[in-house]
């Protein structure tokens, strides 16, 4: 049985940039949802004691296991997506991702340029990432819906969720203003 994890931050916390009023929704209502759906499909199958990941890896691209594929991997990446976010957490990387990013993407603004742009090009629902391969490589990916790095064998470090249901309370359809917001005032490396 998974649990809603509690946000790491007072729900109006993060205001007047994500207002208590959205985290009402998105943490009280979608995200619980997902916890909710997922205990459901797992009870009595070989899933129910296993941890996020394990579940997210072993149900990925199994069209048999979709509806517990996307419901795992919502649950982790809305628990990921708010250790993200934070007003006064580091608005830079440590000094050793900040160097990887500055040799990977040229400088840290051109990462939040490119980062930007996979947020904001991300057709329909999703989330872009900031994730690592196995050799170390940084990438910068979006994906769709539910899916993930981890689906994908990488290691997530940051990420923003597209979903309108993160930002449209607060901004309506201007989703490029939620991005840009999000990296300039919310943003929160580990
Ligand atoms: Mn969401």
């Amino acid at each position: 049985m998974f649990t809603l994890s509690p946000l790491p931050f007072e729900k109006s916390a993060l205001e007047p940039y994500m207002s208590e009023k959205t985290l009402n929704f998105h943490h009280g209502k979608h995200h619980q949802t997902y916890v909710d759906n997922l205990n459901k499909l797992i009870s009595g199958t070989k899933f129910e004691n296993m941890s996020l990941e394990e579940i997210i890896k072993q149900s990925a691209l199994n069209p048999e296991y979709t509806a517990i594929f996307n419901n795992a991997a919502q649950v982790f990446n809305h628990n990921f997506f708010w250790s993200c976010l934070s007003k006064e957490g580091n608005k830079k990387p440590n000094s050793e991702l900040l160097k990887k990013i500055e040799s990977t993407f040229g400088s840290y603004e051109n990462f939040e340029k490119e980062f930007k742009q996979a947020a904001v090009s991300q057709f329909g629902s999703g989330w872009a990432w900031l994730a690592q391969d196995t050799d170390g490589n940084l990438k910068i990916t979006k994906t769709s819906n539910a899916d993930n790095p981890i689906a994908h064998g990488l290691k997530p470090l940051m990420t923003i969720d597209v979903w309108e249901h993160a930002y449209y309370l607060d901004y309506q359809n201007r989703r490029a203003d939620f991005v840009e917001t999000f990296l300039k005032y919310l943003i929160n490396w580990k």
